[in-house]
Protein backbone atom coordinates (compact mmCIF):
# COMPACT_ATOMS: atom_id res chain seq x y z
CA UNK A 1 0.00 0.00 0.00
CA UNK A 2 1.49 3.65 -0.73
CA UNK A 3 2.32 6.11 1.77
CA UNK A 4 1.94 9.64 2.03
CA UNK A 5 2.10 12.43 4.18
CA UNK A 6 -1.14 14.31 3.43
CA UNK A 7 -4.14 13.40 1.19
CA UNK A 8 -6.36 16.13 -0.35
CA UNK A 9 -9.63 14.50 -0.90
CA UNK A 10 -11.10 17.10 -3.35
CA UNK A 11 -9.61 19.02 -6.33
CA UNK A 12 -11.88 22.22 -5.86
CA UNK A 13 -11.69 24.93 -4.79
CA UNK A 14 -10.55 24.57 -0.93
CA UNK A 15 -8.29 21.45 -1.43
CA UNK A 16 -5.98 23.00 -4.74
CA UNK A 17 -5.52 26.48 -1.88
CA UNK A 18 -4.85 23.14 0.84
CA UNK A 19 -2.73 21.13 -1.23
CA UNK A 20 -0.74 24.23 -2.71
CA UNK A 21 -0.55 25.84 0.66
CA UNK A 22 0.92 22.51 2.57
CA UNK A 23 3.33 21.41 -0.37
CA UNK A 24 4.79 25.73 -0.43
CA UNK A 25 5.31 24.36 3.71
CA UNK A 26 7.28 21.26 3.13
CA UNK A 27 5.05 18.49 2.79
CA UNK A 28 4.47 15.90 0.13
CA UNK A 29 0.82 16.24 -1.29
CA UNK A 30 -1.25 14.00 -3.02
CA UNK A 31 -4.56 15.39 -4.70
CA UNK A 32 -7.81 12.94 -5.31
CA UNK A 33 -10.14 14.43 -7.25
CA UNK A 34 -13.41 12.50 -8.48
CA UNK A 35 -13.74 14.27 -11.84
CA UNK A 36 -11.78 14.23 -14.88
CA UNK A 37 -10.15 18.06 -14.20
CA UNK A 38 -9.77 20.01 -11.23
CA UNK A 39 -12.04 22.46 -10.08
CA UNK A 40 -14.60 22.48 -12.28
CA UNK A 41 -17.32 23.72 -10.26
CA UNK A 42 -14.78 27.42 -10.92
CA UNK A 43 -15.14 27.32 -14.47
CA UNK A 44 -19.26 28.19 -13.51
CA UNK A 45 -18.62 30.62 -10.99
CA UNK A 46 -19.26 34.24 -11.45
CA UNK A 47 -21.61 33.54 -14.44
CA UNK A 48 -18.10 32.35 -15.91
CA UNK A 49 -16.45 35.24 -14.58
CA UNK A 50 -15.52 33.61 -10.81
CA UNK A 51 -16.31 36.56 -8.47
CA UNK A 52 -13.43 35.32 -6.29
CA UNK A 53 -13.90 37.46 -3.48
CA UNK A 54 -15.71 40.81 -2.01
CA UNK A 55 -14.15 43.88 -0.63
CA UNK A 56 -16.98 43.92 2.21
CA UNK A 57 -16.13 42.08 4.60
CA UNK A 58 -17.74 41.66 8.15
CA UNK A 59 -19.33 38.41 10.43
CA UNK A 60 -22.71 38.83 8.43
CA UNK A 61 -21.47 37.73 5.06
CA UNK A 62 -20.86 33.85 6.54
CA UNK A 63 -23.79 32.20 8.08
CA UNK A 64 -23.31 28.89 10.70
CA UNK A 65 -25.05 27.40 13.11
CA UNK A 66 -21.82 28.25 14.97
CA UNK A 67 -22.18 32.34 14.19
CA UNK A 68 -18.82 33.23 15.46
CA UNK A 69 -16.69 30.90 13.88
CA UNK A 70 -16.46 31.54 10.01
CA UNK A 71 -15.85 35.42 11.25
CA UNK A 72 -12.59 34.15 13.30
CA UNK A 73 -11.27 32.05 10.54
CA UNK A 74 -12.35 34.93 7.96
CA UNK A 75 -10.09 37.33 9.84
CA UNK A 76 -7.00 35.25 9.23
CA UNK A 77 -6.90 34.90 6.04
CA UNK A 78 -10.05 37.47 4.12
CA UNK A 79 -10.10 39.47 1.14
CA UNK A 80 -6.74 41.31 0.72
CA UNK A 81 -4.49 38.52 1.88
CA UNK A 82 -6.75 36.26 -1.33
CA UNK A 83 -5.99 39.06 -3.53
CA UNK A 84 -2.37 39.35 -2.63
CA UNK A 85 -2.45 35.42 -2.90
CA UNK A 86 -3.72 35.32 -6.40
CA UNK A 87 -1.44 38.16 -7.19
CA UNK A 88 1.27 35.58 -6.70
CA UNK A 89 0.46 32.97 -9.13
CA UNK A 90 -0.48 35.56 -11.92
CA UNK A 91 -4.76 36.85 -10.80
CA UNK A 92 -4.57 40.27 -11.33
CA UNK A 93 -7.80 41.45 -9.14
CA UNK A 94 -10.38 43.50 -10.86
CA UNK A 95 -12.74 45.73 -8.76
CA UNK A 96 -16.45 45.84 -9.48
CA UNK A 97 -17.81 47.85 -6.48
CA UNK A 98 -16.03 45.74 -4.13
CA UNK A 99 -16.72 42.66 -5.77
CA UNK A 100 -13.84 40.90 -7.26
CA UNK A 101 -13.21 39.21 -10.51
CA UNK A 102 -9.71 38.44 -12.31
CA UNK A 103 -9.11 41.11 -14.78
CA UNK A 104 -9.49 38.56 -17.50
CA UNK A 105 -12.76 38.47 -16.61
CA UNK A 106 -12.39 34.36 -16.77
CA UNK A 107 -13.06 32.03 -14.40
CA UNK A 108 -10.54 29.58 -16.48
CA UNK A 109 -7.75 31.81 -15.98
CA UNK A 110 -8.06 31.11 -12.23
CA UNK A 111 -8.43 27.44 -12.33
CA UNK A 112 -5.32 27.88 -15.00
CA UNK A 113 -3.34 29.89 -12.04
CA UNK A 114 -4.07 26.96 -9.54
CA UNK A 115 -3.37 24.19 -11.92
CA UNK A 116 0.06 25.29 -12.96
CA UNK A 117 1.19 26.33 -9.49
CA UNK A 118 0.31 22.58 -8.71
CA UNK A 119 2.06 21.38 -11.58
CA UNK A 120 5.15 23.79 -10.52
CA UNK A 121 5.10 22.87 -7.05
CA UNK A 122 4.87 18.71 -8.24
CA UNK A 123 2.35 17.93 -6.45
CA UNK A 124 0.24 14.48 -7.41
CA UNK A 125 -2.52 14.60 -8.74
CA UNK A 126 -4.83 11.77 -9.13
CA UNK A 127 -8.40 12.45 -11.35
CA UNK A 128 -11.02 10.45 -12.09
CA UNK A 129 -10.16 8.57 -8.78
CA UNK A 130 -12.57 9.24 -5.56
CA UNK A 131 -12.05 8.47 -1.97
CA UNK A 132 -14.71 5.48 -0.99
CA UNK A 133 -13.95 4.99 2.52
CA UNK A 134 -11.50 6.73 5.13
CA UNK A 135 -10.31 4.36 8.09
CA UNK A 136 -8.46 5.51 11.25
CA UNK A 137 -5.25 3.21 10.70
CA UNK A 138 -5.23 2.41 14.12
CA UNK A 139 -8.83 1.31 13.70
CA UNK A 140 -7.66 -1.01 11.30
CA UNK A 141 -3.95 -1.85 13.14
CA UNK A 142 -2.55 -0.95 9.85
CA UNK A 143 0.51 1.14 9.16
CA UNK A 144 2.79 3.23 11.64
CA UNK A 145 1.35 4.81 14.19
CA UNK A 146 -1.27 7.79 13.67
CA UNK A 147 -2.52 8.24 9.94
CA UNK A 148 -5.43 7.27 7.82
CA UNK A 149 -6.33 4.54 4.68
CA UNK A 150 -7.60 5.64 1.94
CA UNK A 151 -9.75 3.21 -0.11
CA UNK A 152 -10.50 4.62 -3.69
CA UNK A 153 -12.28 3.50 -6.59
CA UNK A 154 -9.03 2.28 -7.45
CA UNK A 155 -6.26 1.88 -4.56
CA UNK A 156 -5.52 2.60 -1.28
CA UNK A 157 -3.55 4.53 0.34
CA UNK A 158 -1.83 5.20 3.93
CA UNK A 159 -1.32 9.18 4.92
CA UNK A 160 -0.56 10.33 7.95
CA UNK A 161 -2.83 13.35 7.41
CA UNK A 162 -5.90 14.22 5.43
CA UNK A 163 -7.53 17.35 3.79
CA UNK A 164 -11.15 16.28 3.44
CA UNK A 165 -12.29 19.10 0.64
CA UNK A 166 -15.33 17.36 -0.82
CA UNK A 167 -17.61 20.35 -1.04
CA UNK A 168 -21.11 19.89 -0.10
CA UNK A 169 -24.01 19.20 -2.10
CA UNK A 170 -24.58 21.86 -4.21
CA UNK A 171 -24.19 21.26 -8.05
CA UNK A 172 -23.70 17.65 -8.24
CA UNK A 173 -22.76 17.89 -11.63
CA UNK A 174 -19.65 19.41 -10.38
CA UNK A 175 -18.24 16.45 -8.68
CA UNK A 176 -20.00 17.72 -4.84
CA UNK A 177 -22.42 15.04 -4.06
CA UNK A 178 -22.60 15.21 -0.71
CA UNK A 179 -19.67 12.24 0.22
CA UNK A 180 -17.66 13.96 2.26
CA UNK A 181 -20.72 13.99 4.87
CA UNK A 182 -20.62 10.47 5.20
CA UNK A 183 -16.85 10.81 5.69
CA UNK A 184 -17.18 12.82 8.17
CA UNK A 185 -19.99 11.30 10.08
CA UNK A 186 -17.90 7.72 10.32
CA UNK A 187 -15.33 9.66 11.95
CA UNK A 188 -17.53 10.65 14.42
CA UNK A 189 -18.53 14.00 14.05
CA UNK A 190 -21.91 15.61 13.93
CA UNK A 191 -23.47 17.04 10.25
CA UNK A 192 -25.98 20.08 10.86
CA UNK A 193 -28.61 19.01 8.05
CA UNK A 194 -27.07 20.50 4.61
CA UNK A 195 -30.04 22.26 2.55
CA UNK A 196 -29.36 24.61 -0.63
CA UNK A 197 -28.57 28.27 -0.90
CA UNK A 198 -28.25 30.70 -3.20
CA UNK A 199 -31.22 29.01 -5.11
CA UNK A 200 -34.75 30.08 -6.75
CA UNK A 201 -37.70 29.41 -4.69
CA UNK A 202 -40.81 27.89 -6.52
CA UNK A 203 -43.97 29.68 -5.47
CA UNK A 204 -48.15 28.57 -4.51
CA UNK A 205 -49.16 31.81 -6.94
CA UNK A 206 -51.33 31.58 -9.60
CA UNK A 207 -49.96 34.94 -10.65
CA UNK A 208 -47.27 33.33 -11.36
CA UNK A 209 -47.68 32.08 -14.79
CA UNK A 210 -48.47 35.64 -16.07
CA UNK A 211 -44.97 36.97 -15.23
CA UNK A 212 -41.91 34.72 -16.34
CA UNK A 213 -39.49 36.23 -17.81
CA UNK A 214 -40.31 39.59 -15.51
CA UNK A 215 -37.60 41.65 -13.65
CA UNK A 216 -38.30 44.47 -11.23
CA UNK A 217 -36.28 46.24 -9.00
CA UNK A 218 -37.88 45.64 -5.43
CA UNK A 219 -37.17 43.82 -1.94
CA UNK A 220 -38.11 40.74 -0.61
CA UNK A 221 -39.42 39.80 3.03
CA UNK A 222 -39.11 36.24 3.41
CA UNK A 223 -41.59 35.48 7.07
CA UNK A 224 -42.12 32.18 8.84
CA UNK A 225 -45.62 30.73 9.33
CA UNK A 226 -46.06 32.53 12.77
CA UNK A 227 -45.13 35.91 10.96
CA UNK A 228 -41.83 36.48 11.93
CA UNK A 229 -39.38 38.04 9.60
CA UNK A 230 -36.42 35.73 8.84
CA UNK A 231 -34.83 37.44 5.96
CA UNK A 232 -34.79 40.56 3.53
CA UNK A 233 -32.95 42.08 0.84
CA UNK A 234 -33.25 44.26 -2.20
CA UNK A 235 -32.34 44.35 -5.74
CA UNK A 236 -33.55 43.08 -9.00
CA UNK A 237 -36.18 40.46 -8.83
CA UNK A 238 -36.33 37.99 -11.41
CA UNK A 239 -39.45 36.27 -12.51
CA UNK A 240 -39.77 32.88 -13.93
CA UNK A 241 -42.71 30.64 -14.95
CA UNK A 242 -43.80 29.27 -11.24
CA UNK A 243 -41.08 30.86 -9.19
CA UNK A 244 -38.77 33.65 -7.94
CA UNK A 245 -35.10 34.37 -8.74
CA UNK A 246 -32.19 36.94 -8.52
CA UNK A 247 -29.57 37.85 -6.26
CA UNK A 248 -31.87 39.06 -3.64
CA UNK A 249 -33.84 35.42 -3.48
CA UNK A 250 -30.79 33.67 -3.34
CA UNK A 251 -29.94 35.71 -0.10
CA UNK A 252 -33.39 34.62 1.68
CA UNK A 253 -33.39 30.89 0.24
CA UNK A 254 -31.19 29.51 3.17
CA UNK A 255 -33.67 30.43 5.28
CA UNK A 256 -36.90 29.01 3.50
CA UNK A 257 -34.82 25.80 3.19
CA UNK A 258 -34.13 25.44 6.76
CA UNK A 259 -38.02 25.97 7.41
CA UNK A 260 -38.63 23.74 4.85
CA UNK A 261 -36.24 21.02 6.03
CA UNK A 262 -37.91 21.51 9.46
CA UNK A 263 -41.94 20.50 7.61
CA UNK A 264 -42.38 24.69 8.02
CA UNK A 265 -43.86 27.24 5.52
CA UNK A 266 -43.09 30.20 4.60
CA UNK A 267 -44.14 32.99 2.87
CA UNK A 268 -42.49 35.67 0.57
CA UNK A 269 -43.80 39.61 0.71
CA UNK A 270 -42.77 41.80 -2.20
CA UNK A 271 -42.12 45.63 -2.21
CA UNK A 272 -42.28 46.48 -5.96
CA UNK A 273 -41.00 50.12 -5.14
CA UNK A 274 -39.40 49.39 -2.00
CA UNK A 275 -37.80 53.22 -2.40
CA UNK A 276 -41.36 54.72 -1.44
CA UNK A 277 -43.96 54.80 0.77
CA UNK A 278 -47.00 53.58 0.54
CA UNK A 279 -48.58 57.56 0.90
CA UNK A 280 -46.36 58.29 -1.72
CA UNK A 281 -47.75 55.52 -4.13
CA UNK A 282 -51.52 56.69 -3.23
CA UNK A 283 -50.70 60.10 -3.79
CA UNK A 284 -49.34 59.75 -7.04
CA UNK A 285 -52.09 57.07 -7.91
CA UNK A 286 -54.30 60.02 -6.79
CA UNK A 287 -52.63 62.49 -9.49
CA UNK A 288 -52.87 60.28 -12.48
CA UNK A 289 -56.17 59.97 -12.15
CA UNK A 290 -57.27 63.52 -11.29
CA UNK A 291 -55.12 64.02 -14.82
CA UNK A 292 -56.96 61.41 -17.12
CA UNK A 293 -59.38 59.57 -15.25
CA UNK A 294 -60.66 58.30 -18.71
CA UNK A 295 -57.53 55.91 -19.09
CA UNK A 296 -57.84 52.16 -18.32
CA UNK A 297 -55.76 51.52 -15.06
CA UNK A 298 -53.13 48.97 -17.31
CA UNK A 299 -52.62 53.08 -18.88
CA UNK A 300 -52.57 54.46 -15.10
CA UNK A 301 -49.26 51.92 -13.75
CA UNK A 302 -47.88 52.58 -17.13
CA UNK A 303 -44.21 54.06 -16.62
CA UNK A 304 -44.14 52.60 -12.82
CA UNK A 305 -43.85 48.92 -13.91
CA UNK A 306 -43.00 46.33 -16.67
CA UNK A 307 -45.91 45.72 -18.83
CA UNK A 308 -46.66 42.38 -17.43
CA UNK A 309 -45.55 43.03 -13.64
CA UNK A 310 -49.11 45.68 -13.94
CA UNK A 311 -50.88 42.40 -15.07
CA UNK A 312 -49.69 40.61 -12.07
CA UNK A 313 -50.41 43.49 -9.60
CA UNK A 314 -53.85 44.42 -11.26
CA UNK A 315 -54.84 40.63 -10.97
CA UNK A 316 -53.04 40.20 -7.10
CA UNK A 317 -56.04 42.96 -5.99
CA UNK A 318 -58.71 41.81 -8.20
CA UNK A 319 -58.85 44.41 -10.83
CA UNK A 320 -59.16 44.62 -14.32
CA UNK A 321 -56.39 45.78 -16.76
CA UNK A 322 -59.38 47.68 -19.29
CA UNK A 323 -61.72 49.11 -16.59
CA UNK A 324 -61.25 53.15 -16.74
CA UNK A 325 -58.78 54.60 -14.07
CA UNK A 326 -61.12 56.70 -12.58
CA UNK A 327 -63.71 53.64 -11.31
CA UNK A 328 -61.04 52.65 -8.97
CA UNK A 329 -62.58 53.26 -5.19
CA UNK A 330 -60.62 54.42 -2.18
CA UNK A 331 -60.97 50.88 -0.66
CA UNK A 332 -59.71 49.09 -4.19
CA UNK A 333 -56.85 52.14 -4.59
CA UNK A 334 -55.44 51.26 -0.96
CA UNK A 335 -55.67 47.38 -1.92
CA UNK A 336 -53.53 47.74 -5.14
CA UNK A 337 -51.03 50.26 -3.50
CA UNK A 338 -50.91 46.69 -0.52
CA UNK A 339 -50.29 44.60 -3.88
CA UNK A 340 -47.66 46.92 -4.89
CA UNK A 341 -46.08 47.75 -1.22
CA UNK A 342 -46.37 44.30 0.05
CA UNK A 343 -47.91 41.28 -2.13
CA UNK A 344 -47.76 38.10 0.24
CA UNK A 345 -47.30 35.20 -2.03
CA UNK A 346 -46.79 30.82 -0.41
CA UNK A 347 -43.54 29.55 -0.67
CA UNK A 348 -44.17 26.05 -2.28
CA UNK A 349 -40.86 24.69 -2.56
CA UNK A 350 -37.05 25.73 -2.45
CA UNK A 351 -34.86 24.26 -5.58
CA UNK A 352 -33.17 21.35 -5.13
CA UNK A 353 -29.78 21.14 -4.87
CA UNK A 354 -29.09 20.56 -8.65
CA UNK A 355 -29.85 24.42 -8.89
CA UNK A 356 -28.72 25.60 -5.89
CA UNK A 357 -24.71 27.43 -6.01
CA UNK A 358 -24.23 26.56 -2.01
CA UNK A 359 -24.93 24.37 0.90
CA UNK A 360 -25.92 25.98 4.26
CA UNK A 361 -25.24 23.07 7.17
CA UNK A 362 -23.14 20.45 6.89
CA UNK A 363 -20.36 19.36 9.57
CA UNK A 364 -20.64 21.41 12.78
CA UNK A 365 -17.77 23.96 13.13
CA UNK A 366 -18.36 23.30 17.06
CA UNK A 367 -15.86 20.25 16.37
CA UNK A 368 -12.94 21.81 14.23
CA UNK A 369 -10.03 24.07 15.46
CA UNK A 370 -10.23 27.64 13.77
CA UNK A 371 -6.91 28.67 13.73
CA UNK A 372 -6.21 24.95 11.84
CA UNK A 373 -9.44 23.73 10.55
CA UNK A 374 -7.97 20.09 12.23
CA UNK A 375 -11.25 18.24 13.41
CA UNK A 376 -11.25 18.05 17.57
CA UNK A 377 -12.16 15.00 17.49
CA UNK A 378 -9.75 13.14 14.62
CA UNK A 379 -5.46 14.67 14.78
CA UNK A 380 -4.57 14.66 11.28
CA UNK A 381 -8.07 15.20 9.85
CA UNK A 382 -8.45 18.57 8.45
CA UNK A 383 -12.16 20.10 6.86
CA UNK A 384 -12.17 22.69 4.64
CA UNK A 385 -14.63 24.45 2.32
CA UNK A 386 -18.43 23.74 1.49
CA UNK A 387 -18.41 20.94 3.47
CA UNK A 388 -18.18 22.79 6.65
CA UNK A 389 -21.12 24.40 8.54
CA UNK A 390 -20.42 27.57 6.68
CA UNK A 391 -22.56 29.26 4.24
CA UNK A 392 -21.45 32.86 2.72
CA UNK A 393 -24.62 35.16 1.11
CA UNK A 394 -23.91 35.92 -2.80
CA UNK A 395 -20.99 38.16 -3.95
CA UNK A 396 -17.67 35.91 -3.37
CA UNK A 397 -18.32 35.11 0.11
CA UNK A 398 -18.30 31.14 -0.54
CA UNK A 399 -15.31 30.99 -2.58
CA UNK A 400 -13.39 33.43 0.14
CA UNK A 401 -14.68 30.56 2.19
CA UNK A 402 -12.96 28.05 0.53
CA UNK A 403 -9.85 30.07 -0.04
CA UNK A 404 -9.47 30.71 3.92
CA UNK A 405 -9.96 27.06 4.94
CA UNK A 406 -7.71 26.17 2.10
CA UNK A 407 -5.28 28.21 3.48
CA UNK A 408 -5.27 27.64 7.19
CA UNK A 409 -5.82 23.73 6.64
CA UNK A 410 -2.65 23.69 4.18
CA UNK A 411 -0.31 25.17 6.49
CA UNK A 412 -1.27 23.97 9.58
CA UNK A 413 -1.64 20.19 8.19
CA UNK A 414 2.21 20.57 6.74
CA UNK A 415 3.29 21.89 10.41
CA UNK A 416 4.27 19.64 13.59
CA UNK A 417 2.79 15.83 13.22
CA UNK A 418 -0.06 15.42 15.49
CA UNK A 419 0.87 13.79 18.47
C1 LIG B 1 -22.96 27.87 -10.69
C2 LIG B 1 -22.18 28.30 -9.46
C3 LIG B 1 -21.66 29.59 -9.42
C4 LIG B 1 -20.96 30.02 -8.28
N1 LIG B 1 -20.41 31.27 -8.28
C5 LIG B 1 -19.71 31.69 -7.20
C6 LIG B 1 -19.07 32.96 -7.21
O1 LIG B 1 -19.04 33.68 -8.22
N2 LIG B 1 -18.44 33.34 -6.06
C7 LIG B 1 -18.37 32.56 -4.94
O2 LIG B 1 -17.80 32.97 -3.94
N3 LIG B 1 -18.93 31.32 -4.93
C8 LIG B 1 -19.57 30.87 -6.04
N4 LIG B 1 -20.12 29.61 -6.03
C9 LIG B 1 -19.89 28.72 -4.84
C10 LIG B 1 -18.44 28.16 -4.84
O3 LIG B 1 -18.10 27.70 -6.12
C11 LIG B 1 -18.31 27.01 -3.84
O4 LIG B 1 -18.75 27.42 -2.57
C12 LIG B 1 -16.86 26.52 -3.74
O5 LIG B 1 -16.43 26.02 -4.98
C13 LIG B 1 -16.73 25.44 -2.67
O6 LIG B 1 -15.41 24.99 -2.66
P1 LIG B 1 -15.07 23.55 -2.06
O7 LIG B 1 -13.63 23.33 -2.25
O8 LIG B 1 -15.61 23.43 -0.70
O9 LIG B 1 -15.90 22.52 -2.94
P2 LIG B 1 -15.95 22.29 -4.52
O10 LIG B 1 -15.39 23.44 -5.25
O11 LIG B 1 -17.34 21.87 -4.80
O12 LIG B 1 -14.95 21.07 -4.72
C14 LIG B 1 -15.17 19.80 -4.19
C15 LIG B 1 -14.38 18.82 -5.04
O13 LIG B 1 -14.35 17.56 -4.40
C16 LIG B 1 -14.49 16.53 -5.39
N5 LIG B 1 -14.99 15.33 -4.70
C17 LIG B 1 -16.21 15.14 -4.13
N6 LIG B 1 -16.28 13.92 -3.56
C18 LIG B 1 -15.06 13.33 -3.77
C19 LIG B 1 -14.49 12.06 -3.41
N7 LIG B 1 -15.20 11.14 -2.75
N8 LIG B 1 -13.21 11.79 -3.78
C20 LIG B 1 -12.48 12.71 -4.49
N9 LIG B 1 -12.98 13.91 -4.87
C21 LIG B 1 -14.24 14.22 -4.50
C22 LIG B 1 -15.47 17.13 -6.37
O14 LIG B 1 -15.40 16.51 -7.64
C23 LIG B 1 -15.03 18.60 -6.40
O15 LIG B 1 -14.07 18.84 -7.41
C24 LIG B 1 -20.80 29.14 -7.15
C25 LIG B 1 -21.32 27.84 -7.22
C26 LIG B 1 -22.00 27.42 -8.36
C27 LIG B 1 -22.55 26.02 -8.42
Amino acid sequence: MRSTEIVVIGGGASGMMAAIEAKRHGASVMILEKKPKLGKKLFATGNGKCNYTNRVQNAECYRSENPAFPWQAVSQFGCEESIAWFHKIGILARDRDGYIYPASCQAASVVRALEREIRRLQIEVHTEEWAEEIIPSERKKIGAGRGYMIRTNRASYLARKIILSTGGKASPVHGSSGDGYSFAKSLGHQIIQPVPALTSLILDETCAALWGGVRVQGSVFLYDEAGELLCQDTGELQMVSHGISGIPVFQVSRFAAREAARKRNVFLVVDSMPEVSEAWIAQELQRRITYDGEQSLGDLLEGMFPDKWIGVLLKKSGLLIKHPAKSLSQEKRSVLVSSIKGMRIKVKQVSSFEKAQATAGGVSTSEVDVSTMESKLCRGLYLTGELLDVDGICGGYNLQWAWTTGYLAGRASAGKDAE
